[in-house]
């Protein structure tokens, strides 16, 4: 079974940029956030399941899922959140599953934000937490997406503590200097995960 590590860490954090960094050394990354778009794609099972269960409104007249409204729609109701996710989520664990089955690097990543929050560490051996502080997550995501900081502020109140994080994480890189302060930080913890 080829190891699989779990890489994980608040909005803003640096999760993208480590994982770029594991790319670059030959590990497969597998990305949740992207698992999550491709299983909802027109013709996918679940979106045929999402239009079910919530109506022809949800799909827009190419065929895709209309995202905006269905945001809409669950941001005011958590029913509706719970339905929804009841349809994504098992697709998802089971897309990610697959990927990281198929890879053949000498481990695997699975990058996710809510790593914890969604029981995906579960599918993961070890768990690497991509760790800052809130101010400098709140920069850099602003800066990276020109979001507001107060939508900011709203991704991270949904976001499980960072203390809490920091203590279910086998390991932690702090990264609160150069992008090349998180490289060497990482190069003695990938030289570990080849072991495994
Ligand atoms: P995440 O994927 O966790 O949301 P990113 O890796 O996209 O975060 O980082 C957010 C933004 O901050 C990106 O534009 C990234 O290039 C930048 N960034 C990340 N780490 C550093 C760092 N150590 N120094 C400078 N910029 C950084």
């Amino acid at each position: 079974m080829t190891f699989i590590l779990g890489l994980t860490g608040g909005i803003g954090s640096g999760k993208s940029a480590a994982s770029k960094w594991f790319e670059n050394q030959g590990i497969t990354v597998v990305d949740a956030d992207i698992v999550a778009r491709e299983i909802v794609k027109k013709g996918q099972p679940a979106l045929q399941k999402i239009q079910h269960a919530f109506g022809d409104w949800v799909i827009l007249d190419n065929g895709e899922l209309d995202r905006q409204a269905l945001r809409a729609h669950i941001f005011k109701d958590p029913d509706a959140r719970r339905v929804l996710e009841s349809i994504t989520h098992p697709a998802i664990r089971q897309s990610i599953i697959q990927q990281l089955h198929a890879a053949t690097s000498p481990y695997v990543i699975l990058v996710s934000p809510l790593l914890f929050e969604t029981n995906q560490h579960l599918l993961t051996q070890h768990t690497l937490l991509i760790d800052a502080s809130e101010e400098l997550q709140i920069q850099r995501a602003s800066q990276r997406d020109g979001q507001s900081i107060e939508q900011i502020r709203q991704i991270l109140k949904a976001q499980m503590l960072r203390h809490k994080k920091q203590e279910l994480a086998d390991d932690i890189v702090l990264n609160d200097g150069q992008l090349e302060h998180l490289y060497q930080h990482l190069q003695p913890l990938h030289q570990d995960y080849l072991k495994r």
